[in-house]
């Protein structure tokens, strides 16, 4: 600590599968991280991967730590400190850590420069979500949320729906849910409603995302801090509302962009939204998501809808690999395309076996994961080898 002080966090780096590639999976920073936690993150990272065929297997790694209570110093000690606590684990062919909820491009920085340190060369294609001048990829940062956007599109394609006629609510606006809010509202989606930890607010006409997240920033620049303090709720024209008035309200679209167990058994019941968009992972829980269904809420899953952020990873491990720098456009397009494939995959498997798109999702992934462990061979093969 900055005083001289030695404080312990408890940290975790969980590989739940690495059958199809190395493994794969962002670091959080934050109080409420457990090795549970982290497990269940890294058998979505898994289910993810495969669902948009990419060559990872799922990983995820944590901290136990209140990030916002550190010096900029003391954080990235912590941050320096992690990698070497697990640096062994860690590796372009081994597993390849990216940023999560209060870990950013700044933080990767620090790890790949402290994983390249221990190594004694550069190795960019440890971490993926490094700033552009480390081998950073171009268009990393919205890539979660262009990804969910462009599943928001082909879903409402083929219901018949145009942007227009949609009114769209955002839990949820940091990293993802700002860059899904400000690219969907360019795109004609009416995004009525805006939350942070702190509280949300509301606009019948629709909110410009940009002013509100500029405003939301200033603070923070002004104070070169890491991490942003000020809230949506700072916004003085528009209307407030509490966060669980955000999740009841009656739109066409509610967003969860905000961590786990944002809708449960507790509250499914007053959600009013025709459609669940998960951009958080596992935003709505087990019990939740059948009540959900049972009343027709559509929810298009995780695995799918966020997988943006991944698959720009990749590009970004690909770059590093072959030693070259993409443009965005190209970036985007790569993005454009695998998704567009995998989506598609997954809407037509959901209709021609009338079964909601988790299902479908999770299909296509165990499929890939099960063909992938069918093709390393056989334990009969080793048993009559010995015998
Ligand atoms: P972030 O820390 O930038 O943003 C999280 C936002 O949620 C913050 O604005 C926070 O104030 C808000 N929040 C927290 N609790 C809330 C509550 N109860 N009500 C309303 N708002 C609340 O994190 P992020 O990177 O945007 O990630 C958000 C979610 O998306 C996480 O579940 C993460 O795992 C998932 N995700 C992110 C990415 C990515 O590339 N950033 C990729 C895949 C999945």
């Amino acid at each position: 600590m900055d005083d001289g002080a030695l404080q312990f966090f408890p940290a975790w780096r969980i590989r739940f599968d690495d059958t199809r590639g190395p493994g794969k999976g962002g670091i959080r920073f934050h109080p409420d991280v457990s090795a549970e936690e982290v497990a269940a993150l890294s058998f979505w990272m898994t289910i993810k991967c495969a669902v948009v065929n990419l060559p990872f297997g799922g990983a995820k790694g944590g901290i136990c730590v209140d990030p916002k209570a550190l010096s900029r110093m003391e954080l990235e000690r912590l941050s320096r400190g992690y990698i070497r606590a697990f640096h062994d684990l860690i590796g372009p062919d081994l597993d390849i850590p990216a940023p999560d909820v209060n870990t950013n491009d700044t933080i990767m920085g620090w790890m790949a420069d402290e994983f390249s340190r221990i190594e004694r060369r550069q190795v960019p294609a440890a971490i993926t979500g490094k700033p552009l001048g480390l081998g950073g990829s171009r268009g990393r940062t919205a890539a979660t949320g262009r990804g969910a956007l462009q599943v928001l599109d082909l879903w409402a394609e083929r219901r018949g729906k145009t942007p227009e006629e949609l009114r769209v609510a955002v839990q949820g606006f940091g990293n993802a849910g700002y860059h899904f809010a400000r690219l969907a509202h360019e795109r004609g989606y009416r995004i009525v409603a805006l939350s942070d930890s702190k509280g949300a607010i509301h606009g019948n006409d629709g909110l410009d995302p940009d002013p509100i997240w500029r405003h939301k920033h200033e603070t923070r620049e002004l104070k070169g801090m890491v991490y942003c303090d000020a809230s949506v709720c700072e916004e003085a024209e528009v209307e407030q509302l509490t966060n669980d008035d955000l999740l009841a309200m009656d739109v066409d679209v509610l967003v969860l962009a905000a961590l786990e167990d944002a809708v449960t058994e507790r509250n499914a019941a007053s959600v009013n939204a025709s459609m669940i968009l998960e951009i958080a992972n596992g935003p709505v829980s087990g019990a939740a998501d059948e009540l959900l269904s049972d009343r027709g809420v559509e929810v298009l899953p995780d695995v799918l809808l966020n997988a943006g952020g991944v698959i720009v990873s990749h590009l970004e491990w690909v770059q590093n690999r072959i030693g070259d720098i993409w443009s965005e456009e190209e970036v985007n397009q790569r993005l454009a395309g695998r998704l567009a494939r995998e989506a598609e995959l997954c809407f037509n498997y959901a209709e021609e076996n009338s079964v909601t798109l988790r299902t479908a999702a999770y299909t296509q992934a165990i499929g890939r994961i099960a063909d992938a462990m069918a093709h390393q061979g056989t334990r009969e093969y080793f048993n009559s080898a010995s015998a």
